[in-house]
């Protein structure tokens, strides 16, 4: 942790990007599967970045320094050797799963998160001492003492990396209000879904009051009496006319009411008094745009009890971001771009795992042990298999009609992979054999299972 008085320097910054260049460099990232590389990244930003990151804003500059580690991570596994591919956007990687990412935090947003934390505390606690410290240095009074810190030049980096992203973190604040001095009636959300100087520009723009408490804005007495919106000309144009009155009836409608309580700070996105970093985080990323997987495919893949590096592996095939031939070729590291299993057509995805005759009397072997659809395309594979798991009861048979296509799917894939870089023939009775082992060896880990027998659509199993 650096001890600077001023700027953070370059140089400063220098042991956070070397903590993720010294864990996620090396042999190691070589033997890990993607799965393992994803738990790698989070493992690393867990231990000591989180500190930083919950204490500073880190520049953009070293921001993206570490993220170009931690996509090489991912991807190639070491820092050095020939570039690999990067299969799928960095964007994309970070979305949240259900969002049809991988769930790898995104540096910016967490950085922003964990220091909302602060601000949560600045709104809740503003007797604690660092607050006081902070208000008698850069002020920050009225509203009760609750009012941001005015930064300005001189202003610490500290203080306006702390600071420097409270317009963002008030959508998040939804008030209660008990005496409504202490929360401004412009800036903050108290009344409607949004800040009101947003949703009324034009009254806003001629408002005598720009920045006064809500308090200040009551007109006659009682819990609920009356609001005066004093303006600065009595000549109103029709738009700011229209939306005087609509701020007006929105009043009107409010349905709280004055008491002797303090103010109180709503979490928005937990509707909750209590601020978490995570729903924080997630409230950031929301709204972004979800990667087009289809028909709820992110949980099929995410929430099945299935091996982690099989997750990913289904996680690719369902961006059909496989690393085929047609793939290569596209991306001209390979001339030929014919199916290693038939010869006979380009190696897509959909062929490899639908549409490639070997696959098909693979596929009709499962079908046998299975009682399994036959299908033609993508997304119909995955439907038979939330089919094949919809059939079963829950327990330990469901768990393993979720395994069947996942390990057929991979079986194929490994056989592919045995084709291409060791010159193997093949043989559909091997590829079933491999696709039941791995069913056996996930229900042993997964539901503990001793044995498991898949014959004419029939699950029987051995505890
Ligand atoms: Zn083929």
């Amino acid at each position: 942790m650096p001890l600077v008085c001023g700027r953070m320097r370059r140089a400063e910054w220098e042991p956070l990007v070397e903590r993720f260049r010294r864990r996620l460099t090396g042999w190691k990232g070589q033997c890990l599967s993607y799965g393992g590389r994803v738990t790698l990244i989070h493992a690393v930003l867990s231990s000591l970045p989180l500190f930083f990151l919950s204490v500073f804003r880190v520049p953009v500059g070293i921001l993206d320094r570490i993220e170009v580690i931690r996509r090489r991570f991912l991807w190639q596994g070491a820092h050095e050797g020939p570039r690999k591919p990067h299969l799928v956007a960095w964007s994309t990687v970070c979305l949240r799963k259900e969002d049809g990412g991988l769930g790898i935090l995104d540096l910016r947003d967490m950085n922003e998160a964990l220091l909302s934390k602060w601000l949560w505390r600045w709104l809740c606690q503003p007797e604690h001492t660092w607050a006081t410290i902070v208000r008698d240095r850069y002020g920050g009074h009225g509203l009760g003492g609750r009012r941001w810190p005015a930064i300005g030049p001189r202003t610490s980096a500290l203080c306006k990396g702390l600071f420097g992203g409270c317009a963002g973190f008030v959508q998040g604040v939804r008030w209660g209000i008990g005496g409504g001095m202490n929360v401004s009636f412009w800036h903050e959300i108290w009344c409607g879904e949004q800040v009101l100087s947003v949703q009324f520009p034009a009254v806003y723009g001629i408002a005598f009051d720009q920045e006064g408490p809500i308090g200040g804005f009551r007109s006659g007495e009682g819990s609920n009496g009356g609001w005066s919106i004093g303006l600065r000309r009595s000549h109103l144009l029709p738009v700011e006319r229209s939306q005087h009155s609509g701020l007006l009836e929105l009043l009107a409608a409010w349905g709280g009411n004055f008491n002797a309580s303090p103010d109180r700070p709503i979490w928005i996105p937990k509707q909750s008094t209590r601020f978490s970093v995570k729903s924080c985080y997630d409230w950031r990323r929301r709204g972004l745009p979800a990667a087009t997987l289809g028909c709820g495919l992110a949980s099929r893949i995410w929430k099945p009890k299935i091996p982690r590096k099989i997750k990913v592996f289904l996680w690719l095939l369902a961006h059909e971001r496989l690393l085929t031939r047609v793939l290569r070729s596209k991306w001209r590291t390979d001339d030929n771009a014919l199916c290693d299993l038939c010869g006979e057509a380009p190696e897509t995805v959909a062929h490899l795992f639908c549409q490639c005759r070997v696959a098909r009397a693979f596929w009709r072997e499962v079908e046998q042990a299975t009682s399994l659809i036959p299908f033609l395309g993508l997304s119909e594979m995955w439907e038979v298999g939330e089919e094949l798991g919809k059939r079963m009861a829950t327990g330990p048979r469901k768990t393993i009609a979720h395994l069947i296509i996942p390990a057929g799917a991979w079986a194929i894939w490994l056989t592919r992979n045995e084709v291409i870089f060791k010159g193997k023939r093949v043989y559909v009775e091997n590829m079933w054999v491999l696709a039941a082992a791995m069913i056996r060896d996930s229900a042993r880990v997964l539901v503990g299972v001793r044995g498991v027998t898949l014959r004419g659509g029939d699950i029987s199993i051995t505890m």
